[in-house]
């Protein structure tokens, strides 16, 4: 049994929205992180394992072997303490542990006592959750045991980096354009399902050409990556973005009419024209000019749509730049 001297605080994970990072969270379930928990479950013979991740305020699990649920609350979790961990975090007997004896999880279903749990180690050094083995009865991991489950959580972290590298742009961490057809694909079986419409926007940098000339190529690539952090800062945690090419973005916001979308992105643009942008060579300040449309039930691949907001964004660099404008349709006039 534990000290009490020992118990820790309920640790804050590392840093909010970390998984966002790796766009993980709520993606159906793969085969591999399958095959990894249910390794763990037979190796160690306990009816649970999963491959858990968790997020500011979240706790999901990528792969569920012998447990129905998908989530569990995270005030609940035993992964969050595991997170935190630098090797394997074991509790032998939660019911006789003073952190773990009142968790409904151990008082009520599915009745933990045996807990352990490896992190998932990014190569950045942060962890962002837990490959763990739960039993009913209280118990001892061997080191032999103790040993697989580390080699286990090396292999998901490492397949979550694999993954996120085909579908990032290095450079600013934004999605790729790839994984953007994918995403405005998957939008658009979603409209056709619920009705409910999205808008895609797409953005190009004013002049990008000039901040290159002017403060170099260096200086460039750091505007590029800024911009999408603030970009990120500005969105909501459902809206996603793509970098398409040099300085082309495309922004998909789910469940969003092209009304609220306008609003929603001047407003990040009027932030962005007075945002310094701090460089080696100075701060440096750029604009952007936005496209805009709605999907419509026309929309069946992503070229119609988002030629809609290319033309848009067309509009609005003839227009004068640093600007928004919407699709507009002249044949229905
Ligand atoms: P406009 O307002 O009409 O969009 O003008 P622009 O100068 O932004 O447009 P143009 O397409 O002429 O130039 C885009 C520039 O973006 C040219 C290229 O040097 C720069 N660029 C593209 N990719 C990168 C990159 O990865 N890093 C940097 N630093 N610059 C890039
Ligand atoms: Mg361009
Ligand atoms: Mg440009």
């Amino acid at each position: 049994m534990q000290e009490p001297t020992s118990i820790p605080p309920v640790p804050k994970i590392l840093a909010p929205r970390v998984l966002d990072r790796y766009a993980i969270l709520d993606t159906e379930e793969e085969e591999t992180f399958d095959r990894l928990a249910r390794l763990a479950s037979q190796i160690t013979q306990m009816p649970i394992a999963l491959v858990s991740l968790q997020d500011g305020d979240r706790q999901w699990f990528k792969a569920h072997i012998g447990l129905k649920a998908r989530e569990t609350p995270i005030e609940h979790s035993f992964c969050i303490h595991a997170v935190q961990q630098q090797d394997v975090f074991v509790v032998s007997d939660a019911r006789a542990d003073p952190r773990f004896a009142a968790n409904p999880l151990v008082t009520g279903e599915p009745g933990i006592r045996f807990y352990a749990g490896a992190p998932l180690r990014m190569t950045d050094g942060s962890s962002i959750g837990t490959l763990c083995v739960i039993d009913s009865v209280p118990r001892t991991l061997h080191e032999r045991e103790r040993s697989i489950l580390r080699d286990l959580a090396a292999i998901a972290a490492r397949e979550i980096e694999l993954t996120h590298a085909a579908i990032t742009d290095p450079l600013t961490g934004a999605f790729n354009r790839r994984t953007m057809m994918m995403m405005v694909e998957k939008e658009i079986a979603r409209f056709d399902r619920t009705k409910n419409p999205f808008t895609l926007a797409a953005f190009d940098l004013d002049h990008f050409k000039r901040v290159n000339d002017t403060y170099g190529h260096e200086a460039g690539d750091r505007v590029l990556s800024r911009f999408v952090k603030l970009a990120g800062e500005h969105l909501r945690q459902q809206d996603l973005l793509f970098r398409i090419g040099g300085e082309e973005f495309v922004m998909v916001l789910p469940e969003t009419n092209e009304v609220a979308a306008e609003i929603a992105l001047d407003r990040f643009r009027k932030q962005l024209e007075q945002t310094p942008i701090q460089t080696n060579a100075g701060p440096i300040y750029v604009t952007v000019s936005i496209g805009i449309a709605e999907a419509t039930p026309q929309d069946t691949t992503v070229k119609t749509i988002g030629g809609r907001a290319d033309e848009a964004l067309y509009n609005a660099k003839h227009q004068g730049r640093n600007r928004i404008a919407r699709f507009f349709d002249k044949t229905a006039q």
